[in-house]
């Protein structure tokens, strides 16, 4: 199977989009980092997310009057409540964008990923900390895969993450090669390549080419 390069998505434009959320939640600290729940309180009002049991979504946001009112399944853990939530902020921010288009669900998955390791603080926080996928995750409350992808995003260093259903690519253009061989290298490993194990996934296996 080929391996899929990138997202398919304006990536300037997402992070246009993720300060743009910032912006009309009120905060002008460039250098904030909020939870996704903080920025849509700040902006909605301390009840404008709903924790809902038996809800058939994992996530949604409806118009009320002026404001609008952010459900979540009480199934999901606490980081795919906020994993969550941001995606559905995404849709709002997209929405007054006035973006819209086939790629509209790959959009939201990168900006709502963004809104929590915002791309300032994350590049600055990474440059310190180099490919530290724990202490990026424990600093930002994110899991170590998504800290590790937005480390390829904002570093652009080539990285490739790998887990049982999925093979995810990041950073400049590398001889990955197919799926399969990319697989292959996260058992054996390879030259130029480090391997990171994720502490809190063991199912998954972070590469980061080092030549
Ligand atoms: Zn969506």
């Amino acid at each position: 199977m080929e391996l899929s390069w990138g997202m398919g998505i304006d990536i300037a434009l997402a992070e246009q989009l993720v300060e743009d959320g910032y912006r009309r939640s009120g905060v002008r600290d460039a250098s904030a980092v909020l939870l996704p729940g903080q920025l849509i309180r700040l902006r909605y009002g301390v009840d404008s997310i709903a924790i809902v049991s038996g809800f058939e979504w994992k996530a949604s946001v409806t118009r009320v009057g002026r404001g609008r009112v952010f459900s979540v399944s009480d199934a999901l853990s606490v980081l795919e409540r906020r994993f969550c939530l941001s995606h559905e902020l995404a849709h709002v921010v997209c929405e007054e964008a006035g973006f819209t288009g086939p790629n509209l669900e790959e959009m939201c998955d990168y900006i709502g990923a963004a809104f929590q390791t915002r791309l300032k603080p994350f590049s600055r926080r990474a440059r310190e900390l180099g490919a530290n996928f724990r202490q990026l995750a424990l600093d930002f409350g994110t899991t170590e895969s998504w800290a590790a992808l937005r480390f390829g995003e904002v570093t652009r260093h080539p990285l490739a993450l790998v887990a049982p259903k999925t093979v995810r690519v990041r950073g400049r253009v590398w001889e990955w090669g197919t799926v399969d061989e990319v697989r292959r290298m996260a058992v054996h490993g390879a030259r130029g390549l480090a391997k990171a194990n994720l502490s809190d996934d063991p199912t998954r296996i972070a590469l980061l080419a080092t030549g």
